[in-house]
């Protein structure tokens, strides 16, 4: 097998050969046939998350066909197309797991950043913890379902069920749960980088009800925002954009530094709040209800060898939608 392989924090990703290896219980080998690249992805080269591990191979967005299977895999066969997501693996038995919060298990393992992930020609996964995709839809479209959608969907479902919903960072995830929230029947305000038209008539293009830079304030008091840019200054904002009670939902592993408020803008029961990770049932939740919203995602195709050049273009913000690779 190939690989763009991270050999050391914050350097390039280097194309190197890897033996193939057989996948040992509970776990499959697929072929990758598409990766998505996601903003973590950058966190990871950067080193900027707690305990990084090097040499990894990083991509969580994975669709991939299966091509080997371990001992004591049951559900899953030979051929089959199957997601990998950001968890990986889980010890069952925290007392995390034990509350079905295995999103905050004590002693998780997570696809291309502990465990080696799809930015390669084929990726080792846990079956229990690797999603069926069946037929519909391209490899390219599907990707970014993985991560970025389902932490969109997590972080909707953490947002309440408000109608006025604002979207700050308007990317490879809030471009899906604009979708999902437009076929919920809520309206979704969009703020991008002040000044940047493009994201924004894009955003328009979904039915936002309303788009502006992040230094300006909605039309109304939102229900809840969820900001997926990793900026922590945006929180301030966020929390005078929304009503008394509203909820702000921080939905990146990683953030900038939050700067001090003043807290009568947290006041009248407002609420931060963060989204970690996902569960397996928030992964079969979500795919389920995709073919029924016909989610469109917008994507921009990368030989798995552009690895690079596709993190320097989202680093810069050079494209709309999420970046995929494909070997
Ligand atoms: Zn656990
Ligand atoms: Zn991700």
């Amino acid at each position: 097998m190939h690989a763009m392989i991270l050999q050391e924090l914050r350097t390039p990703l280097q194309w190197l050969e890897r033996p193939d290896r057989e996948p040992g219980p509970h776990e499959i080998r697929v072929k990758v046939l598409a990766c998505g690249v996601c903003r973590t992805d950058l966190h990871v080269v950067d080193g900027v998350l707690p305990d990084p591990r090097v040499p990894i191979i990083p991509g969580h967005e994975i669709v991939g066909r299966i091509e080997a299977l371990g001992a004591g895999v049951e559900n899953l066969r030979i051929g089959e197309r199957v997601g990998i997501p950001w968890l990986g693996h889980t010890d069952g038995t925290c007392a995390y797991c034990l509350m079905h919060r295995e999103n905050l298990c004590d002693h998780p393992v997570f696809t291309g950043f502990t465990r080696d992930g799809g930015y390669a020609t084929a990726a080792i996964a846990d079956a229990r913890f690797s999603f069926p995709l069946g037929e519909t839809g391209t490899d390219q479209e599907l990707a970014p379902l993985l991560c970025a959608g389902l932490i969109g969907w997590r972080s909707l479902a953490i947002a309440g069920e408000g109608n006025k919903l604002g979207l700050y960072g308007f990317g490879a995830a809030a471009h899906i749960v604009a979708q999902v929230a437009k076929w919920q029947g809520r309206h979704f305000y969009a703020f991008t980088r002040p000044g940047d038209a493009h994201t924004q008539t894009f955003a328009l293009s979904l039915g936002a009800t309303w788009v502006g830079g992040s230094d300006e304030m909605p039309p109304e008091p939102l229900d809840a925002a969820i900001i997926f840019a990793p900026i922590g200054p945006l929180i301030p904002p966020a929390l005078k954009a929304v009503r008394k009670g509203g909820r702000v939902v921080c939905a990146g592993i990683h953030m900038s530094d939050i700067p001090s408020f003043p807290y009568e803008i947290l006041w009248e029961e407002r609420q931060i709040l963060s989204v970690a990770n996902l569960t397996r049932q928030d992964g079969l939740d979500f795919l389920q209800v995709v073919p029924q919203i016909g989610i469109k995602t917008r994507t921009t195709r990368y030989a798995l060898q552009q690895a690079n050049q596709a993190l320097a273009d989202l680093r810069a913000g050079r494209f709309e939608g999420a970046a995929v690779l494909i070997p």
